[in-house]
């Protein structure tokens, strides 16, 4: 088991990353805000209140994202490596994460964080707003609730890898292949190290 955490602000690119590094790593990727946004899609029991939350841009409660993290990671072979994108983002989150991996007799070994400053982020999300048409990227309200969310409950969360020695830390302004360079040169250090 290998796990690797993704981190950053909405926007900063994640999604494209992980792709990208699942591909190449074969990680099982367990990507909260899809599956979340899935389970809408498939009018899952919890899909009202999943709704209420995702399209304002809010959290959800942590009892539904403990209860699919565990759900995901337990219906995979035990030796499976993850690449968690999008969790956990609080840490209360990482607190359940730690605990869940020990308990598996795993860890997480590295945390890549995509460092984008706000003002580029709001361009992004504008623009992906008219291409993908998320409701949570509809309007600069929920925008920027999403951005305070990060900036107070997932930045913390950075300080905690830091004192580990497993945070990395990437200039996410670059372009999308120099980002996944950069990504990947990371990655082959922790790996071989
Ligand atoms: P982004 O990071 O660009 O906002 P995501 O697809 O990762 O996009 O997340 C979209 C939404 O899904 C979040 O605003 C939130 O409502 C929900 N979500 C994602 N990850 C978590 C999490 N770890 N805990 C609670 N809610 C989450």
């Amino acid at each position: 088991m290998f796990n690797m955490i993704l981190v950053g602000p909405p926007g900063s690119g994640k999604g494209t990353q992980a792709e990208r590094m699942i591909h190449k790593y074969r990680f099982i990727p367990i990507a909260l805000g899809a599956l979340l946004r899935q389970q809408m899609a498939e009018n899952g029991t919890n899909k009202v209140l999943i709704e209420k939350y995702i399209n304002s841009g809010q959290l959800v409660p942590d009892h539904l994202s403990f209860e699919l993290v565990t759900q995901l990671v337990q219906a995979q072979p035990a030796d499976a490596s993850f690449l968690f994108d999008g969790f956990p983002r609080t840490i209360p989150q990482v607190t359940f994460l730690d605990h869940f991996l020990k308990q598996c007799g795993a860890q997480i070994n590295g945390v890549i964080f995509l460092d984008v400053s706000n003002e580029i982020l709001l361009k992004r999300l504008k623009n992906r707003a008219t291409i993908e048409k998320r409701p949570d990227d509809q309007d600069v309200c929920k925008i920027k609730t999403r951005m305070q969310i990060y900036e107070q409950e997932t930045r913390p969360i950075l300080n905690h890898y830091k004192a580990q020695g497993k945070l990395h830390r990437i200039d996410g302004t670059q372009s999308v292949d120099e980002v996944t360079k950069a990504i990947a040169a990371i990655m082959d250090r922790l790996i071989r190290p």
